[in-house]
């Protein structure tokens, strides 16, 4: 196991200024956290994070870097917390210490292969910081180095997960040399018999061609060196893994292989690529369709070299790869090459570089980071992966992966996965825990839908969910819904009214009027006589044209006294309030400092349990509003305006809060006593009623209402539905 002073070396070499004594503390941190545990190899636990700290000191990686990595398993595998990472190390290591933490806690769920682009977008908008990702991926090579101590059982899942995952993203952030190690090593895992064949039939031919190699290297320095060209030639053989793509893709056999060897060509200067280039196409024929300009039109991950294949020496087709010393770099270690190059060549590149990088927009900025003098610490530091911070990563308990757009809700989430889920979903639970169904989604939580099957979704939820889908979705949902219920409706107000003509009624004789009503079908006539569109005498009326009906003149409210009329005030429950009455009391929300005047909104405000906003009016205060209140609109535009608010309800509190809600009723005596009593049952106060008439046989009330919190209203909404009188009951937000 490497000692706490090789450590220290190991850095210091390519940092003078180490620090030497932070170092020293993680080493023995981390040594006495990890304590007895031991790997699946019988070695101390603790050999494994150092395995990995020093995989990155060859990435000359900075001192957090290699700090973190010595402590990367301590959250996961010990007591050890956050909390005590930022007191003993700072916030910074602490904060990679965590980001590491949660990708292992992700590994529990990459069952799925074909999800293998997503969980790298995931893990890429995980890890905030770049270095996260680098550890991340040192961690999983030391893994694969020792995969053969791990039980047989547990190796093909691991391999395939680094040749699914690891692999590629190790080439998404340009570090070939690390992706080639991590392929060989799963390829070995998963077709042992593919490798060993592939290994020993490029073992032959390394035996056969060796010298071969050996004179192809000094022929092409021996060529450069005399057109004036410093160059440095190195012959290799392809990998195993790479021959067994190739072969897999273009389904050809190993003697059908041209290029096994590789040349890689490297010089000083950008011209002295194409200067080389030129000798070698003028030396060898070259081979059609083989050559790649990578330096005027680099790969998305910033690779940038010139490939060319020629019939060489020998009569050998040999690949050419020809770039500078800074493109090679870059080629083998990626992003942590940029972060070299501050220290090994100083301004030398860089502006070029700068301008040529168009793959990534956060690569770009840290590099004009780089430019203003920034030290490489800051440069890692700041480059965050923020190539998908539009989107937020998800799963379905069972490690399903569902990708939403940020500020997407539980909501869209169960319509993301089907639409009846959506539809029947009443509740979230959020990585185990209860939480609003319109709460936002974090990437990686894990999303449990709790569904109702009677349940239809709140028309409101419309304005608050973030998909197309789940929007259109809850539209024609509670279009239906409206549609049912109007139609129910009005089949009891048909019904009545044929009772109280002494007729029969039955859809059969509605269905061969039709015609005469207008109207496609008999739940078209239903809905709309329960829409109060037509008058249900009319229908007794299109049935049987003999029936007159007297008329009776339009209902009018009951006097005091009268039949029909309910006396509120007699209703134990009930307790109406004196309009303009002192409020008393402070308004119970967090969030606002200070002695501004604080009022809810009009016409229907918040109650607790609402999501809540407050608007600020400067001379005035702040106004809190429901986030579903259309007034909301009028201050889009006005972002400065807009509180952070949240509610800070004691729990014995007592208090109640204003909210409207309008009903709308068969308009038959007695139905505002009725719903009166059943309001007041709930315990809620009135504070006011307001009716209209719509239609002959509807009346529509408004009530000011005063409730405990939005669970209360709910209650209320949902009895008042269930009224057998009520056709409709909505809450009202100003
Ligand atoms: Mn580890």
């Amino acid at each position: 196991m490497m000692r706490q002073y090789e450590l220290v070396e190991r850095v210091r070499k390519y940092n003078p200024n180490v620090d030497e004594d932070l170092l020293n503390r993680a080493y023995v941190y981390a040594m006495q956290a990890h304590g007895a545990q031991k790997r699946a190899s019988g070695d101390p636990y603790f050999s494994h994070p150092l395995e990995v700290a020093a995989i990155l000191t060859d990435l000359k990686l900075d001192d957090a870097t290699i700090v973190a990595a010595v402590l990367h398993d301590t959250i996961e595998d010990t007591s050890t917390t956050r909390e005590e990472i930022d007191r003993l190390f700072g916030p910074r290591i602490g904060k990679l210490v965590e980001g590491l933490t949660k990708i292992d806690k992700l590994d529990l769920v990459s069952k799925q292969a074909r999800q293998g682009e997503n969980f790298r977008k995931l893990l890429l908008a995980v890890a905030e910081d770049v270095r996260v990702l680098l550890v991340k991926l040192a961690d999983r090579l030391h893994n694969m180095r020792t995969l053969h101590f791990v039980p047989m059982e547990k190796r093909a899942r691991i391999a395939q997960e680094t040749l699914d995952i690891y692999a590629p993203l190790a080439a998404r952030i340009g570090m070939q040399k690390l992706r080639e190690e991590l392929e060989g090593l799963a390829f070995r895992h998963l077709s042992p018999e593919a490798y060993q064949t592939i290994e020993t039939r490029l073992h032959e031919l390394r035996a056969k061609n060796g010298r071969n190699i050996k004179r192809i290297e000094e022929e092409l320095t021996h060529e450069f060196s005399a057109r004036g060209i410093e160059a440095a030639v190195t012959g290799r053989q392809k990998t195993p893994y790479s021959v067994w793509r190739k072969m897999e893709r273009k389904s050809i056999s190993f003697e059908q292989l041209s290029d096994i060897f590789g040349f890689r060509i490297i010089v000083g200067e950008v011209e002295d690529c194409y200067r080389a280039l030129g000798v070698a196409h003028t030396k060898w024929p070259s081979v059609p369709g083989r050559f790649k300009d990578y330096i005027s039109t680099p790969k998305q991950n910033d690779y940038r070299s010139i490939h060319t294949t020629v019939v060489g020496p020998g009569h050998q087709r040999v690949e050419l790869q020809i770039r500078t010393a800074q493109m090679h770099e870059i080629a083998r270690f990626g992003i942590a090459a940029h972060a070299l190059y501050k220290d090994a060549t100083g301004q030398e590149g860089r502006d070029d570089l700068a301008k040529e990088s168009r793959a990534y927009r956060w690569l770009q900025e840290t590099l004009e980071l780089l430019a203003h003098g920034d030290s490489p610490e800051e440069f890692l530091e700041h480059t965050r992966l923020e190539l998908f911070q539009d989107q937020v990563f998800c799963f379905t308990p069972k490690g399903g992966l569902i990708a939403l757009p940020r500020g997407a809700t539980p909501i869209d989430f169960a319509y993301a996965v089907h639409t009846k889920l959506g539809n029947s979903a009443v509740g979230a639970k959020i990585n185990g825990r209860v939480a609003p169904v319109l709460s936002q989604l974090q990437n990686g939580d894990e999303v449990e839908i709790v569904r109702a099957d009677d349940h239809i979704p709140p028309a409101a939820w419309e304005a608050a969910v973030a998909t197309g889908k789940a929007r259109a979705a809850i539209r024609r949902a509670t279009r239906e819904a409206v549609r049912r219920q109007y139609a129910g409706l009005g089949r009891q107000i048909v019904e009545r009214a044929f009772a109280r003509a002494n007729r029969a009624y039955a859809d059969d004789k509605l269905k061969g009027v039709l015609p005469r009503l207008a109207r496609h079908s008999v739940d078209d006539v239903l809905a709309a006589v329960g829409r109060g569109e037509i008058y249900s005498g009319d229908v007794v009326k299109a049935v049987y044209p003999d029936f007159s009906e007297e008329r009776k003149a339009q209902q009018r409210l009951p006097e005091p006294g009268e039949p029909g009329w309910f006396d509120i005030k007699a209703s134990s429950n009930l307790m109406f309030k004196v309009p303009g009455a002192e409020q008393g009391g402070a308004i119970p929300i967090r969030g606002l400092r200070g002695d501004v005047p604080v009022r809810f909104a009009e016409k229907g405000g918040a109650v607790p349990g609402d999501r809540i906003v407050g608007i600020l009016t400067p001379g005035e205060g702040i106004t809190i509003y429901p986030i579903q209140s259309p007034s909301l609109t009028n201050y889009d535009d006005q972002p400065d305006r807009w509180l952070d608010v949240r509610w800070d309800l004691d729990e014995e509190s007592r208090e109640l809060f204003p909210a409207r809600v309008v009903a709308t009723a068969l308009n038959e005596p007695g139905t505002l006593g009725a719903l009166a009593t059943l309001i007041g049952e709930t315990g809620a106060n009135i504070d006011n009623i307001g009716f209209t008439a719509h239609s002959p046989d509807f009346r529509e009330m408004t009530f000011d209402l005063e409730v405990a919190d939005l669970k209360h209203l709910s209650d209320i909404i949902a009895r008042l539905r269930a009224h057998p009188l009520v056709s409709k009951v909505e809450r009202v937000v100003g």
